[in-house]
């Protein structure tokens, strides 16, 4: 079986997450659940990045030890994740001892390898505790970080170990180019491709006696800087220097946000580089969820909390929302008004309506036992066409395109019940016509409860159960679906999928 070696960035301890959290999380998710579907051995990694600055920060406030804060916040994040269904397979926190020991271990290995692109020297410059880095000027718009535009940029003068990043520019425009780094979309390539093009400087890999954090080997003094330890975890996750490590190594895609892209697709490949070891094969950088136009996030201020949109309707309809309305390539925005008509349009109406009618008519005509399959007709030809122009979405990471065709199965699918009308069928004594179309239907639905399961995992679920299969959902592949027979399966009484709020 291929692997499939997955990540999400991990996430800062300094705040609960909110909706751009989950958008990154369930975008993956949706992902690493699709690539199960295709019969791919998937690890999935997710984690939390706990030795920032702001960490200890907001450990003081507090009132408690950094450890402790870090705890309280990775069961906050998991509880959350849980929530959402997320199907990691490894979740891993920057301070445990296998991370550590990673960290350690690449360090060593970049300097036996080459000595010449570490060394020490004095550093000054206007330090973004947001990003936790030092901010370069086309990185400062108005004197503040354009990512953290309400924040202050702290200047700081140190001693600190570097990395020579600026050696690696033309060796990743080079690899960029030839396809070996893959960066997609387009448009964050080619921003990173801009910033090789301009020109590296060497970054600092330590922070001088800062109290929370990893001992930079051999100097006491010095901790190492938290992204240069961040980015390890993807590396670390699979044992690494222990041999067997390179069963997952490399990465077969980083899910990271467009904000971080400088150091998943320069940074982190001149690492890997300076240590040989292999590049991940994709990075993918999505957009932002906006609210009102602005990026959703904890300095931006909680527009709209991710424990108030789960309430909403539950995880699946915030997933499909998320994924189908603010996409995982570009910004999107996320309003109430357009959550609660997709909710309506597509999963209410469409989908669920779908469902709902499909296994009553078995049920009503048929003593809910599905008729001997039909080998063709108008939705039967749509639903195979469907399964390849889905398959093409999900390989390009298109969700959006993927979210989109589900419901429009959906909906080409009620037209078939509008136009092959079964109860006139069944009216007539039309015995053959009608096996016909509830057999159509019933495979149609089946179809789509596998290719929405990405999507939809519960309610997937749920619809599967209602199906009576002779198997279950997440033994079904998708190279199984073209031949995909229903003939006995014996439904039952759908339970309410979407149900919509009582009219106030
Ligand atoms: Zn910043």
């Amino acid at each position: 079986m291929t692997k499939f070696y997955l990540t999400t960035a991990i996430d800062y301890s300094n705040g609960d997450p909110h909706l751009g959290h989950a958008l990154e999380k369930v975008g993956a998710d949706c992902i690493a659940r699709y690539h199960r579907l295709r019969g791919r051995q998937v690890h999935f990694l997710m984690g939390m990045d706990e030795h920032s600055q702001s960490v200890i920060q907001a450990a003081a406030r507090a009132g408690v030890s950094p450890r402790e804060w870090v705890d309280r916040m990775a069961a906050t994040f998991a509880d959350y994740w849980r929530q959402l269904e997320c199907s990691h397979d490894d979740w891993i926190r920057t301070t445990e001892p296998r991370h550590i020991r990673s960290v350690v271990a690449l360090l060593e290995r970049i300097r036996q390898r080459r000595p010449d692109d570490l060394y020490v020297a004095d550093y000054e410059g206007l330090y973004c505790t947001g990003c936790e880095e030092f901010k370069q000027p086309s990185q400062i718009a108005n004197g503040h970080c354009i990512e953290h535009p309400t924040l202050d940029l702290i200047p700081t003068k140190e001693r600190n170990h570097f990395f020579r990043l600026s050696a690696y520019g033309q060796r990743l425009l080079q690899l960029i180019a030839s396809g070996e780094l893959r960066i997609e979309p387009a448009i964050r390539r080619n921003e990173v491709v801009r910033l090789l093009e301009d020109g590296l400087q060497d970054v600092s890999i330590s922070r001088q006696r800062l109290p929370w954090g990893i001992p930079f080997p051999g100097d006491p003094e010095q901790t190492i800087y938290v992204w240069f330890d961040a980015l390890i975890n993807y590396l670390s996750a699979t044992g690494f220097p222990d041999p067997g490590y390179d069963r997952l190594w490399p990465a077969d895609l980083h899910v990271v946000g467009k904000g971080i892209t400088r150091f998943h697709c320069i940074i982190w490949p001149a690492m890997l580089l300076a240590a040989d070891l292999a590049l991940p094969r994709l990075v993918w950088a999505h957009g932002y969820v906006q609210w009102e136009g602005t990026k959703m996030s904890k300095t931006a201020g909680t527009a709209v909390s991710l424990s108030t949109a789960l309430e909403r309707y539950g995880a699946d309809a915030l997933r499909y929302f998320l994924l189908r309305e603010v996409g995982f390539e570009n910004d999107g925005n996320f309003t109430w008004e357009r959550f609660d008509a997709r909710y309506s349009a597509d999963l209410a109406d469409t989908f669920g309506n779908l469902v709902s009618r499909s296994l009553s008519m078995v049920d009503r005509y048929r003593a809910a036992s599905v008729p001997a399959d039909s080998s063709d007709s108008p939705l039967e030809r749509a639903s195979q066409e469907m399964i390849g122009t889905y398959t093409r979405a999900m390989d390009a990471i298109d969700l959006q395109q993927g979210a989109t065709l589900v419901i429009e199965l959906a909906t080409r699918a009620n037209r078939f019940v509008e136009e092959t009308a079964p109860w006139k069928l069944a009216k007539a004594n039309n015995d053959t016509a009608l096996d016909s179309v509830l057999a159509n239907l019933v495979r149609t639905v089946a179809r789509l409860a596998v290719l929405s399961a990405p999507f939809i995992p519960a309610k997937a679920q749920e619809i599967w159960g209602a199906l009576g299969a002779n198997r279950p959902l997440a033994d079904v592949r998708l190279a199984d679906l073209a031949t995909l027979s229903v003939t006995g399966w014996k439904v039952a009484k759908p339970p309410p999928l979407f149900p919509k709020p009582e009219a106030d």
